[in-house]
């Protein structure tokens, strides 16, 4: 895919926002967070093989999959008796931007348009990931899911949104590497809705057909890749 063809006319576009783990941030973080030392640390404390603990960590998770508790790392510390938290913390070092992700974010502030942060991470763990990186001084809002009561998977975080940093969803650009987000934001109506096509580094790229999927932030900026 080339970036020659851009669909995005920046004066349709009056308001920007943004997810964070995957879209901003490397994916890497997490998926090593929830898929390699999660079940290390619970196989540990359970006396389970490795194996069989990751199987009943992914289970245990895909059963919650796209909830507010999904999210919430005291639900799963208390599930699995490992403390999130620290490991959170035992892989700060993995938490960083994605390529362009800051260059975008400057690009949108010097513009002067709204710019919001809307991510379903945990309030611990967006501390610690707008500590890590100093991305949040380029938004004019940043919204945690879990002080909305809802995931963005629902409508119920949209609705609460609008109240929170009203915004016209004919006129906003929305990007999360997030499929089923996408479709709650499209379903809220929000006109600009993009994806990423690999939100882990070192995973794979992603195929999808609701949306457009970013190679780089560079094809709705028209700078040089
Ligand atoms: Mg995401």
């Amino acid at each position: 895919m080339s970036a020659a063809h851009a669909t995005l006319d920046w004066r349709e576009v009056d308001c920007v926002i943004l997810d964070m783990d995957g879209t901003l941030l490397d994916l890497h973080f997490d998926n090593q967070l929830w898929r390699e030392l999660l079940p290390r640390r619970y196989a540990e404390r359970a006396g389970l093989s490795l194996d069989s603990a990751r199987e009943q960590v992914l289970t245990r998770l895909a059963a919650r999959h796209g909830t507010l508790p999904w999210y919430c790392l005291e639900h799963w510390s208390e599930t699995f008796g490992v403390d999130m938290h620290a490991l959170e913390r035992e892989l700060g070092h993995l938490i960083g931007a994605r390529p362009g992700a800051v260059d975008f974010l400057r690009f949108v502030r010097a513009r002067g348009l709204p710019q919001v942060l809307a991510t379903n991470a945990h309030p611990a763990s967006l501390a610690r990931k707008l500590a890590a990186t100093g991305i949040g001084e380029h938004f004019t809002d940043v919204i945690s899911a879990h002080d909305l009561g809802a995931s963005k998977e629902y409508p119920e975080f949209w609705q609460a949104l609008t109240a929170a940093a009203p915004f016209d969803p004919a006129r906003t650009l929305f990007i999360d590497d997030n499929a089923q987000v996408r479709g709650a934001a499209r379903a809220w109506g929000i006109a600009h809705v993009y994806g990423i096509a690999q939100p882990d580094s070192r995973g794979p790229r992603l195929c999808a057909d609701d949306a457009r999927l970013l190679e780089s932030f560079a094809e709705l900026t028209g700078a040089a890749a």
